[in-house]
């Protein structure tokens, strides 16, 4: 699978397309944060519960919970790419994602993907919860998607928020150019949570698209640095990284490299409704949470580590 290249002009121009700002955040680092959702990645995880943050290019998002019918959109699409009889709405070989549709829909059931911000632009909204970091020891975490498709990008913002004195947390997938990301990002970090969802690199490549010997290294690399928390994250993904085996591999990993601290990412099904509502192909669509048994088994495996709340 082709990683997703960052599109030149974006990175010419220092702008980074976002999916979403979510305030108010309590589970992804100290104190109450900003969670700045980036849209790209170069993993193709067919689990990814973000769905809509795969791809650089802006999308089109359709929630048939709250469309009203009133086939405004149809009547918009130049293109006829709509038909409102068909379940899935949207003809995406048809869809030129010219974004007509999206401003005439009354209900919000159709929404734009992706807006390409400046970094001053991104700093500006950042700033604006600036009181509730100061006060609750919180701060920004960079999520996604990859935050690192826009290496460029966030090492001048960061650059600008620990100017201000912000707190800086990335939750990267670890598929980054090394040099760029210590030159460029890292000597603006305060910790990192770096997904670890396989050891095997033949499941890696399987399941993410992408073999893990250029992920493990910069775990690894970044672990020898000690210089602050890294924190691994793993996804818990039934049938498919959640395996007896796969996690054993986890946990003996870890242990091996002295580390006691691992957040489990249980599994959330609400991700299939997004990845339908864009249009793409579903590779997994387990419809339930993770079950009693499971969640034994994994707390067995990790009973020597630190695992929060989990
Ligand atoms: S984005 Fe444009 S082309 Fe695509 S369905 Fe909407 S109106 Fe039609
Ligand atoms: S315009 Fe919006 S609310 Fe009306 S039919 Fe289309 S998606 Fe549904």
């Amino acid at each position: 699978m082709k990683p997703n290249a960052i599109p030149d002009k974006e990175k010419a121009e220092t702008r980074a397309r976002i999916v979403d700002l979510k305030r108010n955040s309590l589970d992804d680092g100290p104190g109450i944060r900003t969670l700045i959702f980036f849209k790209g990645c170069p993993l193709r995880c067919v689990w990814c519960h973000n769905p809509e943050t795969k791809h650089t290019y802006e999308e089109l998002m359709f929630d048939a919970k709250v469309c009203i019918s009133c086939g405004d959109c149809a009547a918009s699409c130049k293109e006829h790419a709509i038909d409102p009889a068909d379940p899935r709405r949207i003809d995406r070989q048809a869809c030129t994602r010219c974004m007509d549709c999206v401003d005439v829909c009354p209900s919000g059931a159709l929404k734009r993907a992706g807006r390409l911000y400046t970094v001053d632009a991104l700093y500006s909204e950042i700033m604006k919860d600036e009181p509730f970091y100061r006060y609750s020891s919180g701060g920004v975490t960079f999520s996604g998607g990859e935050p690192a498709v826009y290496i460029h990008f966030i090492s001048e913002l960061s650059r600008k928020l620990k100017s201000a004195g912000i707190h800086l947390n990335i939750e990267t997938c670890g598929l980054y150019n090394h040099a760029l990301f210590d030159n460029l990002v890292l000597p603006y970090l305060d910790m990192i949570f770096f997904d670890i969802k396989f050891i095997d690199p033949v499941l890696h490549k399987q399941y993410t698209g992408s073999t893990n010997d250029i992920i493990m290294k910069n775990f690894l690399s970044l672990h020898s640095k000690n210089n602050i928390p890294l924190i691994p994250r793993v996804p818990l993904i039934p049938g498919i990284t959640a395996t007896e085996q796969n996690l054993a591999s986890i946990a003996a990993f870890l242990s091996g490299h002295g580390i006691k601290k691992v957040e489990l990412l249980a599994y959330n099904p609400l991700w299939t409704d997004k990845s339908s509502g864009l249009g793409h192909k579903l590779d997994y669509d387990r419809k339930k949470f993770m079950d009693k048994e499971e969640i034994v088994m994994i707390k067995q495996i990790f009973s020597n580590f630190d695992t929060g709340k989990f």
